[in-house]
Formats: structure tokens, C-alpha cells, sequence
């Protein structure tokens, strides 16, 4: 508080009123916000909002011309982008303060580890409003275990979440990519394509009996059991002594099954993946039948009862199955 303008308005209290509303306005307009104020609100010409995010390459939809618009000013783009997380960052902190980071801060304690795909139309905030300190994420390109393992590790066996998720979702760009020829991809990504050939052979070998569409469908299903498969096999003992829970769920962002776009869908429980099962599982079988109706759902019984083993060391490109035209 400035002295002189608090003497100020006390010697003019005869003043007139105008006096007091011009006297209030340069005040709003000349003294500072005290060092320890929220962040800035916006002004009145607000930051622009920065532009969104290029989709990766692998992830573009294949029926529709991936948004690539090349910035005039790479430069420009990233500082916008930057703005923008820092404003949401102070805008986060306006409604956690403090006390919020503390309960955590020293020591997580979260109880589901999440194997998810990097898809950036695919987050936790789906399906948990507040994934910090709740949900141990690990990510990569078609969600999968074998290139991710130590991370998964961490989550069961150190942090000891009772649940495991693997989660993949409808329209996935890295099972896409992984059906179609990708030897032009750089190395690392062909690796991490490569370990994708195990549960996608079976339908590649079949792919005539299929639309390329529902084979994409299954290729989703296939991949989800497959890694859930070797998570059951990895973490056998947890799992027998009912220390864990492994579910294999669908994010269904494109409404392939019918029962909404975004729609979370349990296929797969410690690798059980007939629907009857699943429905009257120790785990849901509770819960109300509304439930289990939209969220837990196989179109058919198990496609690949019997997996084959999974490879330990891939290391050579094995996509030599599907001939025809990628969408990349
Ligand atoms: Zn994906």
C-alpha cells in the first residue's frame, strides 16, 4: 500500500464523487500486483492460443489427410506452444495449491500401473479425473509390454499397483502401421513395429476374409491379449496369490462397437476373454448389468486362444506378409 495516496484520499473526502472514480481508476492503472499474487489473469488481448499438435506419423488417420501444416516460423510455433503450457501449468496451480503436491510429493502411492498406447487422442483423463499419484503410466507405440518391461516392472513389483491395465484403443495408428508395410520407417520405430508381428500374424495370414477395417478392429483385440498374455505369464505368481489383476481394455475413440465414441471396454481379465466369463467374474460381477453392458464386451470369444510365445530379441524386420499400399 502506497502512504501518499492513502493520505491523499483521506485529506480529499470532500471531494466530489467523479473525484474518487477518477482517483480509483489510475489506481487500478499505475500501482503494481503485491509480489506474492496469483499468477497474472489474461489482458485483454489474450495469448494466442497455440496451435495444435502434430499428429505422429504413425498415429494419422488413414482415411483423412493428416493436419501437417508446415509453420512459416518453427520458432514462433514452439514459443506459443511453450506459453501455453506455462498458462496452463499457473492455471493448475490456481486450483491445486499446495497442499495438493504434498500428500504425494515425497512418496508415490498409486494403484493402477497403466501400459497404454502414445496415441495423443488417448489419455488417462478418460477415464480418472485426477491421475496423479493414482496411475503409474507407461507408454509407447501400440502399447506393449516387451519394449517397456523394466517399466512395467517398476509399477507391479516396486510400486505394487493390485491392478495392471493395457489398454489399446480403436483406430490405433501403430497396429495400422503394423499390418502394412514399414520398411521405409526409421530403425527404432520398425523395431518397436516388429514386436507387433506375433499377434498380428494370425489375421494377416487371413486378411482375405476380412475388410482391411475389421482387421484393424482385430488387430486392436489381438494386441491387447497378446500383451495381456505375457503380463499373465511374467507376473503369474502375483496374480495366484490375488495380489494382482491384469485387465486387457479397449478405448473405442472412433464408437467401432456401438456404444460411444470414447467408450472404455473390458475384453480381457488375467487373460479370460470369453464374454460370459468376463461378465461373471469375481472382479464385476456386481456390478449393475448397465455396466456390464456397455463396458465390458468382446464381439466374438477369444481370437487366439493359444499364442505363440513371444519373441525375446527381434531384431530383423518380419513384415513381409502384406504386400499392398500403406496409408502413410
Ligand atoms: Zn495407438
Amino acid at each position: 500500500m502506497n502512504e501518499n495516496n492513502i493520505h491523499t484520499i483521506r485529506t480529499l473526502r470532500p471531494a466530489p464523487l467523479v473525484f474518487f472514480a477518477l482517483l480509483f481508476l489510475f489506481w487500478n492503472l499505475t500501482i503494481p500486483s503485491p509480489p506474492h499474487a496469483s499468477p497474472p489473469t489474461p489482458t485483454t488481448s489474450p495469448t494466442p492460443r497455440p496451435p495444435t499438435p502434430h499428429p505422429h506419423h504413425a498415429h494419422a488417420h488413414p482415411t483423412k489427410k493428416p493436419l501437417h501444416p508446415t509453420p512459416k516460423d518453427s520458432t514462433q510455433q514452439a514459443s506459443l506452444l511453450l506459453a501455453g503450457l506455462f498458462k496452463s501449468d499457473d492455471e493448475f496451480l490456481r486450483t491445486h495449491p499446495s497442499p495438493y503436491f504434498q500428500r504425494f510429493c515425497d512418496q508415490q502411492t498409486p494403484e493402477i500401473t497403466l501400459v497404454m498406447c502414445s496415441d495423443s487422442r488417448v489419455h488417462e483423463t478418460l477415464f480418472h479425473s485426477d491421475p496423479n499419484n493414482h496411475i503409474f503410466t507407461v507408454r509407447n507405440i501400440g502399447n506393449q509390454m516387451l519394449t517397456a518391461m523394466g517399466s512395467v516392472d517398476y509399477g507391479v513389483l516396486h510400486l505394487k499397483t493390485p491392478l495392471l491395465v493395457i489398454m489399446g484403443h480403436t483406430h490405433c495408428g501403430a497396429i495400422h502401421a503394423a499390418m502394412n508395410p514399414y520398411e521405409g520407417e526409421p530403425i527404432p520405430i520398425i523395431s518397436e513395429l516388429d514386436h507387433l508381428f506375433s499377434p498380428l500374424k494370425p489375421l494377416l495370414q487371413n486378411k482375405g476374409k476380412h475388410t482391411p477395417h475389421a482387421l484393424w478392429t482385430q488387430g486392436v483385440e489381438h494386441n491387447v491379449d497378446y500383451q495381456v498374455q505375457i503380463a499373465a505369464r511374467r507376473y503369474q505368481k502375483q496374480i495366484l496369490t490375488k495380489k494382482l489383476h491384469i485387465l486387457g481394455i479397449i478405448d473405442d475413440i472412433a464408437n467401432i462397437y456401438g456404444y460411444g465414441f470414447g467408450r472404455i471396454v473390458l475384453t480381457n481379465i488375467n487373460g479370460e476373454t470369453r464374454l460370459q466369463a468376463l461378465r461373471q467374474h469375481p472382479l464385476v460381477r456386481h456390478y449393475p448389468e448397465a455396466t456390464k453392458k456397455f463396458h465390458i464386451y468382446r464381439p466374438q470369444p477369444a481370437h487366439i486362444p493359444s499364442l505363440s510365445p513371444p519373441p525375446q530379441t527381434p531384431t530383423t524386420h518380419r513384415n513381409a506378409i502384406t504386400p499392398h499400399k500403406t496409408h502413410h
